[in-house]
């Protein structure tokens, strides 16, 4: 590895005004955790709080909790804290279900703001979660619409005035591409169609503008960069405009305007509690409640700042490996065009990745050929990032990787 670099990483770190976060998670040592985009760590006050809820809580207050410790308010609690990093209001977020149901309550909400309109567009390189809720909705309709799945450069002359909504995730999973989400959101507005947005990879990671680009509907996820644990609560967003004008389609008793009345017809609440439906997940939001607390402290714009310099090293250290042996970059260059997460292409990834992890760093690979690496800013060091790539370094130069265990696919990659 190239001094100038190492010595360029220990300044970075000394000048890091977000350094201290890192002993506010808890992970193992000798560990270099480039995953965070997938699951992030754990934060350190977390395992007090839940064995709270579990013991105290519940063993002790049992259903009493539901006021006492104000387990009814943990979806809307958590979601006026997630507001704040998304540029909403916080009676705009909601914190319910998983991205994927909540996908297909904030499809149908817009679907009913268009009733004439047959077409909805989205990105053929979307998430696939995404894409699939899309085509289930559509099966549920009746295949009255028009599915536009396009490459990313045909998204705008895809748009016209048939098209009732345009859905996207601002950070591409794979690439790390930032889409443009204002002059996007602008765009499908200008056809008059609405717009959904995906924060999975966004929210946590840099600050978001829903209010300021006019968004009209988001979803995303707790358990990456908000650090809400495995199977996290997830969030979405409706702007206030639309908040009455849409009849919830999972029209449980929780969404109701008085679930406590018990009354045989249903009646939507007003607010975002509209768009929930069953009794929420309250250890889950528990953990995503606490995990939350840390930006109190923590600035979203340092974050991104930070996130910026990280990957920005990252990608200047590879630079060596790329050439000697075939990693190719499809992470935008440009610190603004991406997210927190760089990727490389790589025939050989699948192995190669498992064979990084082995020795300690773990990153994770998506087919067909993708090794992807997450930047937390606020658990990651500049030298870790360096130490990350002369570790991946060593399994290119010796061949380590090409042992036959490392190729051996899991369930879960
Ligand atoms: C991770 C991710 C999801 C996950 O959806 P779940 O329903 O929580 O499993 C959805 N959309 C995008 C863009 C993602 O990256």
């Amino acid at each position: 590895m190239n001094n100038n670099l190492l010595l360029e990483a220990a300044q970075l770190d000394t000048a890091d005004g977000l350094a201290a976060f890192r002993t506010r998670f808890l992970l193992p040592e000798n560990k270099i955790y480039l995953d965070g985009n997938s699951l992030g760590a754990l934060p350190a006050h977390v395992p007090a709080r839940v064995a709270d809820a579990i013991e105290r809580q519940w063993g002790q207050d049992l259903i009493s909790s539901w006021n006492k410790n104000a387990w009814i308010d943990l979806p809307s609690k958590v979601g006026a804290k997630i507001a704040a990093l998304v540029g909403a209001n916080a009676d705009e977020v909601i914190a319910a279900d998983n991205t994927s149901i909540n996908v297909f309550k904030v499809l149908l909400a817009a679907l009913q703001l268009r009733p004439e309109r047959k077409v909805i567009v989205s990105d053929i390189d979307n998430f696939p979660t995404d894409l699939y809720m899309v085509q289930g909705v559509n099966t549920l309709l009746g295949q009255q619409y028009e599915l536009r799945f396009v490459k990313r450069a045909d998204l705008e002359t895809a748009l016209d005035t048939h098209t009732a909504v345009l859905l996207l995730t601002e950070v591409d999973y794979r690439t790390g591409e930032r889409l443009d989400m204002a002059a996007l959101t602008a765009r499908a507005q200008a056809v008059g169609a609405l717009c959904i947005w995906d924060l999975a990879h966004s929210a946590g990671a840099f600050p978001v503008v829903l209010n300021a680009c006019k968004v009209d509907f988001a979803i995303g996820c707790g358990y990456k960069y908000l650090n809400g644990g495995p199977g996290a609560p997830a969030f979405l967003f409706v702007a206030r405009e639309h908040q009455t004008r849409v009849l919830p389609v999972l029209t449980g008793w929780m969404g109701h305007a008085e679930p406590f009345a018990f009354t045989p017809d249903y009646a939507p609440a007003s607010g975002m509690l509209r768009f929930t439906a069953g009794t929420p997940s309250v250890l889950g939001l528990t953990a995503l409640d606490a995990a939350l607390e840390i930006w109190d402290q923590a600035s979203i714009a340092a974050v991104e700042q930070k996130s910026f310099a990280l990957t920005d090293l990252f990608m200047r250290a590879m630079q060596p490996l790329e050439a000697t042996y075939g990693f190719c970059c499809v992470t935008p260059l440009l610190p603004a065009k991406r997210g927190s997460q760089v990727s490389y292409t790589h025939p050989d990834g699948y192995a190669i990745m498992q064979a990084l992890i082995a020795a300690g760093v773990i990153g994770d690979f998506r087919a067909p050929d993708i090794v992807r690496f997450g930047f937390a800013p606020l658990y990651l060091s500049f030298v870790d990032v360096l130490e990350a790539v002369q570790r991946l370094e060593q399994i290119m130069q010796t061949g380590a990787w090409q042992q036959p265990e490392f190729s051996n696919r899991r369930k879960v990659t």
